[in-house]
C-alpha cells in the first residue's frame, strides 16, 4: 500500500515525499478513501498514529478541488482541544498543504483577539482552534460558516472531559447542515456515541 494508491493527488504526494513518509499508517489506509469519497466518519484513534495526516490529507484534497469566497468564510474548520493540539495540526496542515494554493489559519484563547479578527478577514480555507476562543470570534461576527464544507473534531474525548460539549453544540448550531464531519476519538464512551448520532450522518466506523 502507497500514498498513491489512495488516490492521494501529486502535489499531496510530493509533500509527503518531502516529509520522508514512505508508507500510509492504517488509520490513514481506512480514512482517507472514506473522506475522499464524502463519508462521515468515527474512528478511535491514538495520538503518534498518524490521525492528523488521516483527516488532513483527504480534506486538502477536497478543498482544492474548489474555491475559497470572497470575505472572512471558513471552508474548513478542525475543533481541539489545547491550544499545543490547535498549533500542532495547524503546522502539520500547512506542511502537507506546501504545494497547493490552501490558506490555514489557526487560532486560541490566551492571546489578543483583535490579531486573530483581522486574520480572518481574508478568509481561509481550514480554520483549526480551540472552542472557546472560535466562540468569542463567533459572536464578533469575525468568521462566517455559511460556506464550510467540512469540520473535524479532533480528540474528541478530550475536548468533553475538557467540559467544552456545551460550546462545541453551539457551535456547530451556527454550521450548515450540509457538510462533511469528522471525529476521532481515543475511547468511544456513550457521551462520545451520542455527541456522534447528533452530528454526524451515517458515519463509517473507523476502529486500528
Ligand atoms: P499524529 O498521530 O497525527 O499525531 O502523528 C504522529 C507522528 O507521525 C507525526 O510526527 C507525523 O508527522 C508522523 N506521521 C504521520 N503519518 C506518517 C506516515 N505515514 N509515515 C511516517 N510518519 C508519519
Amino acid at each position: 500500500m502507497t500514498f498513491s494508491n489512495l488516490n492521494l493527488i501529486q502535489p499531496l504526494l510530493d509533500a509527503l515525499h518531502k516529509s520522508g513518509y514512505e508508507k500510509p499508517s492504517p488509520i490513514q489506509q481506512k480514512a482517507i478513501p472514506l473522506i475522499l469519497a464524502g463519508e462521515d466518519i468515527m474512528a478511535a484513534a491514538q495520538t503518534g498514529t498518524g490521525k492528523t495526516a488521516g483527516f488532513a490529507l483527504p480534506m486538502l484534497q477536497r478543498l482544492s478541488e474548489g474555491k475559497r469566497p470572497a470575505g472572512n468564510s471558513a471552508r474548513s474548520l478542525i475543533l481541539a482541544p489545547t491550544r499545543e493540539l490547535a498549533e500542532q495540526v495547524h503546522q502539520s496542515v500547512q506542511k502537507y498543504a506546501a504545494n497547493l494554493s490552501l490558506k490555514s489559519m489557526v487560532v486560541y484563547g490566551g492571546v489578543k483577539i483583535n490579531p486573530q479578527m483581522l486574520k480572518l478577514r481574508k478568509g481561509t480555507d481550514v480554520l483549526v482552534a480551540t472552542p472557546g476562543r472560535l466562540l468569542d470570534l463567533m459572536e464578533k461576527n469575525a468568521v462566517r460558516f455559511d460556506d464550510l464544507e467540512l469540520l473535524v473534531l479532533d480528540e474528541a474525548d478530550r475536548m468533553l472531559d475538557m467540559g467544552f460539549l456545551p460550546s462545541i453544540k453551539r457551535i456547530i448550531g451556527k454550521l450548515p447542515k450540509q457538510r462533511q464531519t469528522l471525529l476521532f476519538s481515543a475511547t468511544f464512551s456513550e457521551s462520545i456515541k451520542k455527541l456522534s448520532q447528533q452530528f454526524l450522518n451515517n458515519p463509517k466506523l473507523i476502529e486500528t
